[in-house]
């Protein structure tokens, strides 16, 4: 697996090679920096419980259910509080926009009007209260998405912190699957090795990354004899948009990268942000909602 982690000095350096590299990115980048960083900072945060997965039944694993849907990954013991003041000040900082709603969120939070835990505490195959989320929006009175915004990066935090457990379970087993074995969305961005041209696939939701043929399309299963579309902006032929005539979903494509770079497949999706303009513009969707998808609108 390629789950390294990378400190807040690593992210800096990918970001200003990124700029660099992707100029038209810079905003995206520099709207992003303050929560990549606070992630970061998360992560290695001691307050992290230590904990055992428990449910994780490998034949249904093997038929297709990720983990998240058999073992629970969130914990009442998790460091929520820390999380929700890093993450609402990181967002406010980065979009001022919203600042105001994160500064809401932020105060109920402390003020022990909203405990973010009964969110992600639910039993899980019951899968997430949307009602939940729209009820404390309104009593906030702030926007649903941008409450949901925040959801998603309290979650992907902690599955990110779980993801060496989920690893140890995982094991060895195979998954062919097009979504995620750890927390079931599907990919936000695909990298193609120089040498072994394996295909690994990027999920946003909680960071795993995992190897996929690279003659399937990963989000409705249709297996090109003739090889895949992949579309590029000439003189660029590395950055490319993988696209499938079936389901009209088109995956960003790294191509032919070497092992040895240092990257961050969060912030090359964001360099490559271009890439998403281009391919909906053609009519294609996204395999998952990326949150500047989500920021933009
Ligand atoms: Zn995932
Ligand atoms: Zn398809």
């Amino acid at each position: 697996m390629r789950n390294e982690k990378k400190t807040e000095e690593s992210l800096r350096g990918i970001m200003a090679r990124e700029i660099t590299g992707n100029p038209h990115a810079g905003a995206i980048i520099e709207a992003f920096r303050p929560l990549l960083l606070a992630r970061a900072r998360l992560l290695a945060n001691e307050k992290w419980p230590a904990v055992t997965l428990t449910g994780f039944d490998p034949t249904r694993f093997g038929a297709g259910i990720p983990l998240s849907r058999q073992a629970q990954l969130f914990f009442a013991a998790d460091p929520w509080e820390d999380m929700t003041e890093a993450l609402t000040s990181a967002i406010g900082e980065g979009f001022p926009l919203i600042s105001r709603d994160m500064g809401q969120i932020a105060g109920a939070v402390r003020g022990g009007d909203l405990d973010m835990f009964s969110y992600f505490g639910a039993p899980v195959d019951a899968g997430r209260d949307g009602r939940l989320v729209a009820a404390w929006a309104e009593g906030l009175s702030i926007s649903a998405p941008v409450l949901d915004f925040l959801l998603r990066q309290l979650s992907r935090v902690v599955l990110e912190k779980r993801l060496p457990e989920a690893a140890a379970l995982i094991g060895e087993r195979e998954w062919r699957r097009g979504y995620c074995p750890v927390c079931g969305e599907f990919p936000s961005i695909a990298l193609i090795e120089e040498k072994i041209t394996r295909r690994w696939l990027h999920c946003s939701g909680c960071g795993h990354e995992w190897i996929f043929s690279r003659v399937i399309c990963p989000y409705c299963e249709r297996e090109a004899q003739q090889g895949m579309d992949f579309f590029f902006v000439e003189d660029r032929p590395r950055e490319t948009a993988f696209s499938c005539d079936q389901c009209r979903r088109y995956l960003v494509t790294l191509k032919g990268v070497s092992e040895l770079a240092e990257r961050d497949l969060d912030i090359t999706a964001m360099s490559l942000a271009h890439l998403d303009v281009i391919m909906q513009e053609k009519g294609f969707s996204p395999m998952t909602d990326s949150p500047w998808h989500v920021a933009r609108a």
